[in-house]
């Protein structure tokens, strides 16, 4: 079986962490002959080649300075060429980069290889002519090959054995997979960054509190129930006509547009030829996993630019200004689409089920049972760091943060959590957030509206 697994290099130099799990996911397919695909500097060559020492036959590195700046179109375009070329039965990638973090490049592709589409899998239970899979949304899932799938933080990529030989390395052109240079690059890319700010954002004032007094911090915080997105937009100027898919978004649209049209996320063809046909000056998705999912999809069907993940909106009248947290949420970055109409998947509430989420860190390992208590008396959804997932703590469905899920619910209570950037992003647009820790020190009081300085 032919596999291509697509790898990006990361700020750090190592390989992507979701398009690790990729490429070990790929090693255990029985009789796989892998081809490791990449997007990048001509330096990324050595990175490649070493990769291929894990068990890859052969590795692709896409290297041209008319592939530079490239959106997730973009990228998806180039990437979905040398794909057309090598004729794979199956396409591996990671669920998203850690500096991009859309999660939109695998669907783009899909649409544009023409294959089936198998995103957040969690495992992987056979393949032959069609792949069964068990994913994170659906629960099983099966597609007939071509396929591409994406995967969730599944697996550990093995080390290259000693003996270990390097595959086969090409690099490749833009004139090498027949590229409109057009298409490619920061010219091919409809989504534009127009400026970025530092975030101090997701910073709070902490009000330290005893034990004692959680209870009512906890119902009051409920009574309020102020989930804290950053929608507000600032200036009076209104679009002529938002499309929202589904009824999440609506807490956005109206901050830009009194016309609202609500269509449901069930049929993707149906919504492409709605868009087609109305042509409103922007369509806004929920940031669950099926409307991500099929946003990705629609924006490579309409060649459209697809802007993730957004925490505010705002418009000159013409344009929809999208505001994203970028590179772990260290900065807020001000986008706008060079195409109509513009398209952005904002972060709601809908995949929430509960209001109150109880996150174990790894400081919380010694008294599991006072947190899952805690979790009970509130009716909780159980959360995690990564510390606690890689010690076997807490299943990894539940790790909250940068390689996990993002949520936002009225209330999230961090017992023995540190604080680290990479949770923080998933978790700072939370209602009330209220950290429990023995260190006055920790950065999670940074980032909490209260404080108990306590071990558990
Ligand atoms: C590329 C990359 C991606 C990552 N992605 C994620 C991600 O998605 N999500 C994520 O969470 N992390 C992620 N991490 C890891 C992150 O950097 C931190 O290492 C992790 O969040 C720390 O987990 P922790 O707070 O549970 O543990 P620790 O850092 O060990 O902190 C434990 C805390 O518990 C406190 N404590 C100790 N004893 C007690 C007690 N008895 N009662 C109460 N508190 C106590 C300590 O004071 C400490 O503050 C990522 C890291 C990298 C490099």
């Amino acid at each position: 079986m032919k596999i291509v697994v697509c790898i990006r290099q990361g700020l750090d130099g190592e390989i992507n962490p979701f398009d690790a799990c990729a490429y070990e996911a790929a090693l255990q397919i029985q009789g796989s002959e892998i081809t490791l695909l990449s997007m990048g500097p001509e330096k990324a060559k050595d990175f490649l080649h070493q990769l291929t020492r894990r068990g890859a036959k052969n590795a692709v590195l896409l290297s041209d300075s008319a592939f530079a700046g490239a959106d997730t179109l973009a990228t998806a375009y180039a990437l979905s060429l040398a794909i057309k070329k090598i004729e794979p039965d199956l396409i591996i990638c990671g669920r998203q980069t850690l500096v991009g973090d859309t999660a939109q490049v695998g669907p783009m592709l899909s649409v544009m290889c023409d294959c089936s589409l198998i995103t957040n899998v969690m495992e992987i239970k056979s393949v032959d002519t069609e792949i069964k899979c068990i994913t994170r949304a659906i629960g099983e899932e099966t597609a007939q090959l071509p396929s591409l799938i994406t995967v969730e933080r599944i697996n550990n990529l093995r080390l290259p054995s000693i003996r270990s030989k390097m595959g086969e390395i090409s690099v490749w052109s833009a004139d090498d997979i027949g590229a409109d240079k057009n298409k490619c690059g920061l010219v091919g890319s409809p989504t534009r960054v127009l400026k970025t700010y530092e975030n101090s954002k997701g910073k709070r004032k902490c009000k330290f509190i005893t034990l004692d007094e959680l209870d009512g911090v906890i119902k009051t915080a409920l009574e309020r129930s102020n989930s804290k997105q950053d929608i507000v937009a600032s200036s009076d100027k209104r679009l002529r006509q938002v499309v929202i898919v589904g009824e999440s978004p609506r807490e956005f649209a109206e901050m830009v547009s009194d016309d609202i049209t609500v269509i449901p996320c069930d049929n993707e063809q149906n919504i492409i030829d709605y868009i087609v046909k109305t042509a409103p000056q922007a369509v806004l998705w929920g940031s669950d996993i099926i409307s991500k999912r099929m946003a990705s999809r629609v924006a490579a069907a309409l060649n459209l630019g697809l802007c993730a993940d957004c925490t505010a909106l705002d418009t000159d009248g013409e344009k929809l200004l999208m505001y994203r947290p970028a590179l772990s949420g260290s900065i807020i970055a001000k986008i706008e689409s060079l195409t109509y109409p513009a398209m952005a998947t904002v972060r709601t509430k809908d995949s929430l089920v509960k209001d109150v989420f109880v996150s174990v860190g790894f400081g919380a390992k010694d008294n599991l049972e006072w947190v899952k208590n805690l979790a009970q008396t509130y009716d909780a959804e159980l959360a995690s760091t990564r510390k606690s997932v890689d010690n076997g703590i807490m299943p990894y469905s539940t790790q909250v943060g940068l390689t996990g899920r993002s949520v936002a619910p009225p209330v999230y209570i961090a017992v023995g959590v540190s604080g680290a950037v990479h949770h923080i992003v998933g978790m700072q647009s939370s209602g009330t957030v209220i950290a429990i820790n023995p260190d006055k020190k920790a950065d999670i009081f940074d980032y909490a509206d209260y404080g108990i300085i306590a071990e558990i």
